[in-house]
């Protein structure tokens, strides 16, 4: 008989211990709680911890596709070429420009934007090209930059759920030679390092970087953010009709403390993906997510050089399981119903943007104009898997998806 838990799992939960305690209370005692020392000492570490030149703080992964997309000089009328397999904001901040989001279909293997059709997709009007590191696993760069480079486009990564993340031995936040180029990061609560809400825009681009920042905080002259310390002056000068997207001292102090455990948060995921893996593989009835560690190769691991050359890794933001809907005589929606009354939490990324009210209306789009992003949706269901699982908590939720298959197989 098979016992349920008695306490239901969340989908989420951030890893919050002492040290983000004691650092917000330091931070609340210093008298200086709005953008300081924190926020610059965390845009600091992260740069450091991705290599790249600068990074700077803002208050959403939106925030800061907002500011690289107007940095890069979006215009009214502009073209940018996006996913439809993504959460509302990397379209949405197009938008705001009254630019237009063109839509390309994902790879059914892993989720993210297909280069091979992006070509088709450019116009006189394309300005940039914003992939998505969906579930926390790299999007073809080599090939994304290629074409970029070829027809003068920017790339601004969605990487909100990409850290950390390698592709080809570079970690995602890294510069892309040859282009205009800049990567956004998340801090909201479910992501894989958090500061309640945040985000960090990161790049090489010393222009990028500098209007971002003033951007970020009224269009003000540099540094504005000391004019009631010591040192600073009581005169500024606003250059453009900036934002209101700082990032707070008490926000970086979260930041700061789960920057110092990022590594041991994402090996946690690692391990839980991979006893999900060893779990459903066997399971004709479900398809479990690309691993990129699995297909680094035998002889490639055995030169450590090349492997750190090639080094791939996911950060397991989520683990996307697919249903092999024909084997069971359940659809999704039914599946997380069942985990719910087994107290598991579970959720769906993404429903694609074009199947949403807004853009079908706007755009006139039907759901086969992106057919394989229409199909995959269909079939994903999200499971838990944040490094405050417990082993017992990551077999509750085998047990329960084993269980509904079991019972629900055709
Ligand atoms: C969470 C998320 C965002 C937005 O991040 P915020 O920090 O909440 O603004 C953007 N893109 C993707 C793919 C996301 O999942």
């Amino acid at each position: 008989m098979l016992m349920t838990r008695s306490v239901f799992l969340p989908f989420a939960l951030p890893d919050i211990d002492q040290n983000e305690h004691d650092l917000i209370r330091q931070t609340l005692d210093s008298g200086w709680i709005t953008t300081g020392p924190l926020v610059r000492r965390f845009e600091r570490e992260f740069a450091a911890f991705v290599g790249a030149k600068h990074a700077v703080a803002v208050n959403s992964c939106t925030a800061a596709m907002h500011l690289a997309l107007e940095a890069i000089g979006l215009q009214r009328g502009d073209e940018v070429i996006t996913t439809p397999y993504t959460f509302a904001a990397t379209a949405e901040v197009i938008r705001y420009f009254d630019a237009k989001p063109v839509l390309v279909d994902i790879c059914a293997e892993d989720f993210n934007i297909d280069p091979e059709r992006i070509e088709a997709a450019i116009t006189p009007r394309t300005r940039a090209i914003i992939p998505v590191h969906i579930a926390g696993l790299a999007a073809r760069l080599d090939e994304i930059r290629e074409i970029a480079s070829r027809h003068q486009l920017a790339i601004i990564e969605d990487a909100a759920h990409a850290f950390p993340t390698h592709y080809k031995g570079r970690m995602i936040g890294q510069a892309l030679p040859g282009i205009q180029h800049a990567v956004c990061f998340s801090f909201y609560a479910t992501k894989t390092i958090t500061t309640g809400e945040g985000g960090m825009i990161v790049t090489d681009d010393d222009q990028i970087a500098e209007r971002c920042r003033i951007m970020a905080l009224h269009g003000i002259s540099r540094d504005a953010w000391k004019r009631y310390t010591a040192e600073g002056s009581w005169y500024y000068e606003i250059i453009a009709p900036g934002y209101k997207y700082n990032m707070t001292d008490i926000a970086a102090a979260i930041g700061l403390a789960q920057l110092a455990k990022a590594e041991r948060m994402a090996s946690r995921r690692r391990v839980i993906a991979q006893m999900y893996h060893d779990a459903f593989s066997d399971l004709p009835e479900v398809q479990i997510p690309l691993d990129p560690a699995s297909y680094c190769s035998e002889s490639e691991s055995q030169e450590s050089n090349l492997q750190e050359n090639k080094r791939q890794s996911h950060a397991w933001h989520l683990y996307m399981l697919r249903l092999n809907l024909e084997q069971l005589t359940i659809d999704r929606g039914r599946f997380i119903e069942l985990l719910k009354a087994h107290n598991i939490g579970a959720s769906v990324h993404f429903i694609p943007l074009h199947l949403h009210p807004y853009y079908r209306e706007v755009y006139k789009y039907q759901p086969q104009d992106f057919p394989i992003a229409y199909q995959q949706y269909l079939r994903e269901v999200s499971l838990p898997i944040y490094s405050k699982m417990s082993d017992e908590d990551v077999n509750d939720v085998i047990t329960a998806v084993r269980t509904i298959v079991a019972q629900h197989r055709r």
